[in-house]
């Protein structure tokens, strides 16, 4: 019995990625094993496909740092057969085959079970980008900051972490401020939640190390200047969360806003995140996300047609979330 799945191959500085028929015997060392229904498109998918960073670790591998579907096969003592499983990173389309095929068999350290709400249509218009963006909201949470202490920035709002950050902000009670280079899509903005909308050019130049308060906390997903000036413009006690870097991965700051305004930069890594955090924040992405305004944000594709988003991901150019279809 053959599947389909997407291969990644290297020869030489080349990569290329083409989809390709595989069995059981090509899938890589696992206690479980799942079906796939879907998967999804994110910012390091596109690293990863194209080569532009070393995402991949060994050739040929199956990309897809995500994956939701139904367990086939499990020795695992948490998950049993007809389970509905996702997985979000740790070493998948790193060293592990990825969820860009319609089967997977890997580590059930790796998985999560989902909540009853969400279907693994829904787990993969959230994927990694979501779940890092509820993991930011978490942080700000951690950090004191609630709806009453004022406006929540979120940058790279188009982005897959924004478009969700602004749906789950807004949906908890926050006003949320998002940044854009696509001002046009300022209705598609305004629809998720938010309630004002700012370019981004006021955000990515150099600007001074404090500026005026503005911001009770923010969700960063583009780092550089971006997040050197959101620091700036944080309001005393304020929390800012920095999981990305689409504008660049330097941080040219001070420290001023930290010993001066007291702000907190938390850090997100969604990749080896514990899994008591991971099912924290599947549980309140179950509970507190707008599915309609989720699949709003979303678009379906083929496998055929991963390699020309990820190259599109890594320009700008998406917006919101892509879910793959593998069958
Ligand atoms: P997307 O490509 O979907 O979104 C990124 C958004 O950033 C774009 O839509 C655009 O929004 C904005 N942007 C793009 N280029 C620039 C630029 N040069 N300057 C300023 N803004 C820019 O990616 P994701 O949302 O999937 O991921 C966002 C970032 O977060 C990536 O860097 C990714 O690697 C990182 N990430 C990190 C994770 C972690 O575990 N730490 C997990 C998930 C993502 P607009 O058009 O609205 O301006």
């Amino acid at each position: 019995m053959t599947f389909k799945a997407l291969l990644t191959t290297k020869d030489g500085d080349v990569f290329s990625t083409r989809v390709v028929d595989l069995t059981e015997a090509d899938l890589m060392d696992g206690d479980v094993t799942v079906d796939v229904d879907y998967s999804t498109v994110n910012y390091k998918d596109g690293m990863a496909i194209t080569g532009r960073v070393p995402v991949i670790e060994r050739f040929p591998l199956v990309p897809g740092i995500d994956l939701a579907g139904t367990v086939s096969a499990s020795s695992h003592p948490d998950f049993k057969v007809g389970d509905r499983v996702v997985a979000n990173g740790w070493g998948l389309s790193q060293s592990h085959h990825g969820g860009f095929a319609q089967k997977a068999r890997l580590n059930g350290d790796w998985l999560v079970k989902l909540p009853d709400t969400l279907s693994t249509k829904d787990a993969m218009a959230i994927g990694t980008a979501g779940y890092t963006a509820m993991l930011s909201v978490l942080a700000l949470e951690h950090g004191g900051i609630t709806p009453d202490k004022g406006d929540v920035l979120v940058t790279g709002a188009n982005g897959g972490v924004g478009s969700v950050a602004i749906t789950l902000l807004s949906g908890l009670g926050y006003r949320v401020v998002a940044s854009t280079g696509r001002l046009e899509e300022e209705a598609y903005l305004r629809e998720l939640g938010a309630a004002d909308v700012i370019d981004r050019k006021t955000l990515s130049e150099p600007g001074a190390p404090v500026a005026t308060p503005r911001w009770a906390g923010a969700i960063d997903s583009v780092g550089s200047h971006t997040l050197v000036n959101v620091l700036a413009q944080t309001k005393y006690r304020g929390v800012v969360t920095a999981c990305g870097l689409a504008q660049g991965r330097d941080l040219p700051a001070t420290v001023l806003p930290f010993i001066l305004r007291n702000i907190t930069l938390a850090g997100i890594d969604s990749v080896n995140a514990p899994q008591a955090v991971r099912l924290q924040a599947w549980e309140r992405l179950g509970r507190d996300l707008d599915l309609k305004k989720l699949a709003r944000t979303t678009t379906v594709i083929g496998l055929e047609q991963v390699p020309a988003v990820a190259e599109s991901i890594l320009g700008g150019h998406v917006q919101g979330r892509t879910v793959v279809d593998v069958n």
